[in-house]
């Protein structure tokens, strides 16, 4: 083999993400059991939190999920090139270049404020096409959208609009994974208010949306027309605190292999900075995986990881490529599994014991999986 050729295909890192497409889609189901009627868009930003795009939507997709939600123009046309043709709202904020890209590719836009609804209306009649919108109401996360107080003003300017379809209207919770449901409460009394201005007018009524996973779990009088879950469709829940009103179960799990063994006398310090030292005899595992994959450093000297059903300390700093693993004096091979996240035997390791550990919650840990690490699909 000349040095310039590639890798043989079938050679893969042994540091490897496990999607059960058979789980997300269970997920899915309970999620559907508990909301219906109300329709489900599925929530596929940062490449499905972390389970990789496209096998997630094609997945959704032949299970009947209505429509799907991404964060920026670029997923929603990567899921349209792959052939997805549900309807597919983009919920990030609006640059003005790139509304054409959205008509070209028929992806629902946001309108968040009058301007940029002007914006669309604009670039559709010069484009000679219809565009697709939901309106975008600010009801009490101070992020995007008209504040409510003023969304008349939205919903009398798309009256207004000739080459236009608002086809929802949507608000976003601040708190509803909260013990304390008040906030949330308001914010759906206020978002229920905004949308009278179509009663009083006599006008048809968008599809309304609201509910994330939070208001999916814990305010049924969320789930309106459509539901928007991302982290219960892999389910995780969205915090400690939020009731578990129905069961879900991780579709993830990270993996890897030792890729050295050893045996080091008391008194070894281990890693960059030596911040570790054994304490007696020890056996240690290297593994081939680091912050460089999305395993945070500020795991070092928090984390466990399961070798053979067993849980073990990492120990020293993480590196970009490799940690460290202190067995005691228990038994590993080269080539053993070496679990980041899922089952192994009776033992379990979930993205909220990372999240915990690493001082976030579990949407980081999945998300911050890196793209270098394969995916690999099982149903
Ligand atoms: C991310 C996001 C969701 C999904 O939130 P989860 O807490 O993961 O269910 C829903 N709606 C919007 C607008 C979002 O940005």
């Amino acid at each position: 083999m000349s040095a310039s050729s590639p890798p043989p295909t079938h050679v893969i890192r042994p540091t490897r993400v496990e999607v059960s497409l058979g789980q997300i889609a269970a997920n899915l189901a309970a999620i559907r059991a508990h909301v219906g009627p109300a329709r489900v868009m599925a929530i596929l930003k940062a490449n499905a939190y972390g389970h990789g795009l496209m096998p997630v939507a094609r997945h959704l997709v032949a299970h009947g999920v209505e429509a799907l939600g991404a964060a920026f123009l670029e997923e929603g046309i990567h899921l349209r090139e792959a052939g997805i043709t549900v309807p597919i709202l983009v919920l990030g904020s609006l640059a003005g270049e790139q509304i054409p890209r959205f008509l070209e590719h028929d992806l629902t836009l946001t309108a968040s404020s009058v301007e940029k609804l002007q914006w669309i209306e604009q670039a559709a009649e010069a484009a000679r096409k219809r565009a697709t919108v939901h309106l975008k109401i600010d009801t009490g996360m101070e992020r995007v959208g008209i504040h409510y107080y003023h969304a008349d003003r939205l919903l009398e300017a798309s009256l207004r609009c000739r080459h236009v379809d608002v086809t929802g209207i949507y608000s976003h919770f601040a708190q509803a994974d909260a013990a304390d449901l008040g906030s949330a409460q308001e914010q759906l009394e206020r978002f229920l208010t905004v949308l009278d201005f179509y009663e009083r007018r006599s006008l048809p009524m968008p599809v309304r949306h609201i509910a994330n996973s939070g208001g999916i779990l814990q305010l049924p009088a969320s789930h309106l027309d459509l539901v928007r879950p991302g982290i219960l469709l892999y389910g995780y829940y969205p915090s400690a605190e939020c009731r578990r009103t129905f069961s879900v179960r991780p579709a993830l799990s990270w993996r890897s292999q030792v890729c050295y063994f050893k045996v080091v006398p008391a008194g070894t310090a281990v890693g960059y900075g030596g911040t570790w030292t054994s304490d007696r005899p020890a056996r240690l595992v290297t593994v081939p995986v680091g912050y460089g994959d999305g395993y945070f450093r500020a795991l070092s000297h928090r984390a466990h990881v399961l070798i053979r059903g067993r849980r073990y300390p990492v120990v020293g700093r993480i590196s970009m490529d490799q940690l460290v693993v202190n067995i005691g004096w228990d038994t590993a091979y080269n080539g053993d599994v070496v679990t980041l996240i899922g089952q192994d035997g009776e033992e379990n390791l979930t993205a909220d014991e990372l999240a915990d550990w690493a001082g976030t919650i579990s949407y980081e840990v999945l998300t911050n999986i890196n793209t270098r690490v394969p995916r690999l699909f099982v149903n």
